[in-house]
C-alpha cells in the first residue's frame, strides 16, 4: 500500500495554521518516521484578518494541539467571549426603545430531579417579564456584572461558565505558527501561482515563485476567499446562499480604547441596522466592529455612514475597511487529493462566529478520518463532504432564523428576510412545529448540529417567538418545583457574580502571570550556571 508521507497546506490564515497544528498534532509529525506536514504561506499576499469572534469549541481545539491557554491570551491579545448580546432585532429601536436579548453559552440550569425549565417559562412559572435567558442561566447576570468566566485557580479551558474567546486574528495566527513549528510543521515562505493536475485529475505539484515546485500526497487549500486550488485548478463549484443569506460585504473598523482601563464587554455585541448589522467585540487594547451589510439593499458609502454614525466620535480619523464575500459552500470541499478548509471551502456571513468553528471541524475530520493509503482517498472524502456539507445546512437555517422569525418591517432588508421564499423548507417545518411544541433535543442529529438545542431556545424565545403550550398545561404539573428553580438561579447568580473576577482584571493577570513563568524560566538556567 502506497502510504500517505507528506501533507501540504497552502495558506497561513486561522485556517492554515490550525490546521496544520492539529495535523500535525494528532498525526506526531515531529516524529520522522511519521506523516509531515508543511506549510507554505505567500509573503505578499495577506490574510482577511477579521475573525475574531469564536465558538466554544475553540477551547477543546487548542486544548487539543497543546497550546498553552496564558500563552495563547498573551500572544493572541485574547479576552473572554461568553455568548453574544443581540440588539435591536426583534423591533427597531424607533418603535419602542432598543430592544435586547442575550443567547449565553451556559446550557440552561437542569439539577438533577428538577424538571426541565423551558416549558414552565413558557407557561409563565418565571418572575413575571423575566427574559427565557435570564431565568434559566446565570450567565447573564455574570455578564451583566462584567465578570469573567473563571477565576485564576481554574486550570487551562476551564471554569464555572461556559466560555470562548475573542482576539486578534493577525496575532492568533502568529501564535499558532509558532507553536505550530514546535509541533512539527515546517513552514514555507512562498506564492502558489500554478498547479499541475496528474492524470487522475488529483494535483501533481503546485508551482511557487520563490521556491520551484512543491508537492505532497494530499493539499490543504487555505487560501481564503480566493480557493487557489480546490476552486481554481480542481473546480469544485460553490453552492450559492444568497437566496436565504442576503449580506455579502462588511466593513470593518478597529476602535483603540480610550484608556488602558477601559472595560471590556466578556461577550459580542450584535445590533442589527437598516440593511444588516454590526458586530462588537472587545479585545486588549481595542474593539474591533464591523457593519455587515447586503449589497443589495445598501451600497458601501451608506454603509460607512451607518457604522461611524454607531461608533460616533470615536470613528473619527479611523481607517475603514471595505471587504466583499460571497455567502456560499462547496457541496466537494474535498477532491481527490485536494481539501479545503476554512473560507476556501466556504463562507457563512459571521453571526454567531461560524466561520472558526468550521475550520476546527475540519481539522478534526480531516485527522481523524485519514486515511493511510493515499491511493484510497475517495471513499473518505464522500464523507467528509457528505458530514460538511450538512453542516453548513443546518448552520444556514440556524442564522437564517435570527432574520426570519424578526418583528421588523422598517426596510426592504428586514422585509425580504420574512418573505416565505427565503427560508429554507427545513427551518420553515421547525418553526411550524415550534409553535405547538418547544425544540427538543430530538429535532437534532447532534453529530451534525453545531448550535445545539439551547442555542435554537435562547435565539427563539429572546426573539419572542411564541410557542403556544396552553393546550398541553395538564403534562407539566411541577410548577411549584420550577417555580422554586427559578427562584435559586437568581439567588446563585448573585452569589456567583461576587465570585467571578471583572474581566480585565483576569485577562490581565493571566498575561502577568505568562510573561513572569517565561522571565523564570529564561532566568532558571543562568541561576544554575552560576
Ligand atoms: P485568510 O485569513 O484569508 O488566509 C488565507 C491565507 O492564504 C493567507 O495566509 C494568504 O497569504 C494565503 N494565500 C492565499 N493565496 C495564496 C497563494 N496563492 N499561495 C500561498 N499562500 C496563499 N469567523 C469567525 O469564526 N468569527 C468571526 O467573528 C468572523 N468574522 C468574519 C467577518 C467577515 C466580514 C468575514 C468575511 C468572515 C468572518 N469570519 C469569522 C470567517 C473567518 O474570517 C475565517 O473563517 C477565518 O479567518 C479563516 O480564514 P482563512 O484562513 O480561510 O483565510
Amino acid at each position: 500500500m502506497p502510504r500517505l508521507q507528506k501533507i501540504l497546506v497552502v495558506g497561513g490564515g486561522t485556517a492554515g495554521w490550525l490546521t496544520a497544528c492539529y495535523l500535525a498534532k494528532t498525526l506526531n509529525a515531529s516524529d520522522a518516521r511519521s506523516v509531515q506536514v508543511e506549510l507554505v504561506e505567500s509573503p505578499s499576499i495577506g490574510a482577511l484578518g477579521v475573525g475574531e469572534g469564536t465558538f466554544p469549541s475553540i477551547r477543546g481545539t487548542l486544548a487539543a494541539i497543546g497550546l498553552d491557554e496564558r500563552r495563547f491570551f498573551v500572544g493572541a491579545a485574547a479576552t473572554f467571549k461568553q455568548g453574544v448580546h443581540f440588539v435591536d432585532w426583534v423591533r427597531p429601536a424607533s418603535e419602542a426603545g432598543h430592544h435586547h436579548y442575550f443567547h449565553p453559552f451556559n446550557h440552561p440550569s437542569q439539577r438533577a430531579g428538577s424538571p426541565e425549565l423551558l416549558p414552565y417559562w413558557l407557561l409563565g412559572a418565571a418572575p413575571a417579564g423575566m427574559p427565557f435567558a435570564q431565568a434559566v442561566s446565570m450567565q447573564q447576570r455574570i455578564v451583566e456584572a462584567g465578570r469573567a468566566p473563571k477565576r485564576m485557580a481554574d486550570g487551562n479551558y476551564l471554569g464555572p461558565m461556559n466560555y470562548a474567546y475573542h482576539f486578534d486574528a493577525a496575532c492568533f495566527a502568529s501564535v499558532l505558527a509558532e507553536h505550530g513549528q514546535s509541533l512539527g510543521v515546517k513552514r514555507l515562505l512562498a506564492t502558489v501561482e500554478h498547479t499541475e493536475l496528474d492524470e487522475q485529475g488529483g494535483i501533481a505539484r503546485v508551482l511557487t515563485r520563490e521556491l520551484g515546485a512543491l508537492s505532497a500526497d494530499l493539499y490543504v487549500d487555505c487560501t481564503g476567499l480566493r480557493g487557489a486550488l480546490i476552486g481554481g485548478a480542481l473546480q469544485s463549484p460553490l453552492r450559492s446562499l444568497r437566496d436565504v443569506l442576503f449580506c455579502d460585504r462588511a466593513v470593518a473598523v478597529q476602535v483603540p480604547d480610550a484608556t488602558p482601563d477601559a472595560p471590556i464587554r466578556p461577550y459580542t455585541m450584535a445590533s442589527a441596522q437598516e440593511s444588516g448589522w454590526i458586530w462588537d467585540i472587545g479585545l486588549q487594547r481595542r474593539r474591533g466592529t464591523g457593519y455587515v451589510y447586503s449589497s443589495q439593499h445598501t451600497d458601501a458609502g451608506r454603509a460607512e455612514e451607518v457604522i461611524r454614525a454607531y461608533l460616533g466620535p470615536a470613528a473619527e480619523k479611523l481607517e475603514a475597511r471595505h471587504i466583499k464575500f460571497d455567502p456560499g459552500y462547496r457541496p466537494e470541499p474535498w477532491r481527490r487529493n485536494c481539501v479545503a478548509v476554512g473560507l476556501a471551502g466556504g463562507v457563512v456571513e459571521p453571526l454567531e462566529s461560524t466561520g472558526i468553528a468550521l475550520v476546527e471541524l475540519g481539522a478534526y475530520l480531516i485527522s481523524h478520518l485519514l486515511p493511510g493509503d493515499r491511493n484510497d482517498m475517495a471513499r473518505t472524502a464522500k464523507l467528509y463532504n457528505q458530514m460538511m456539507s450538512a453542516r453548513y445546512e443546518r448552520i444556514l437555517d440556524f442564522i437564517k432564523m435570527h432574520y426570519c422569525i424578526t418583528q421588523r418591517r422598517d426596510s426592504k432588508f428586514w422585509i425580504d428576510n420574512v418573505d416565505p421564499a427565503s427560508i429554507p423548507n427545513t427551518l420553515r417545518d421547525r418553526l411550524a412545529l415550534w409553535r405547538h411544541r418547544p425544540p427538543h433535543r430530538l429535532d437534532f442529529v447532534t453529530d451534525l448540529e453545531m448550535f445545539m438545542p439551547a442555542s435554537w431556545q435562547y435565539v427563539l424565545y429572546g426573539m419572542e417567538f411564541k410557542t403556544d403550550l396552553e393546550p398541553m398545561r395538564s403534562a407539566y404539573p411541577q410548577g411549584e418545583a420550577a417555580r422554586r428553580e427559578f427562584a435559586t438561579i437568581q439567588q446563585v447568580a448573585g452569589r456567583a457574580a461576587g465570585d467571578l473576577p471583572d474581566h480585565r482584571a483576569l485577562v490581565e493577570q493571566l498575561c502577568l502571570e505568562h510573561a513572569q513563568e517565561g522571565r523564570m524560566e529564561v532566568a532558571a538556567p543562568a541561576r544554575m550556571g552560576g
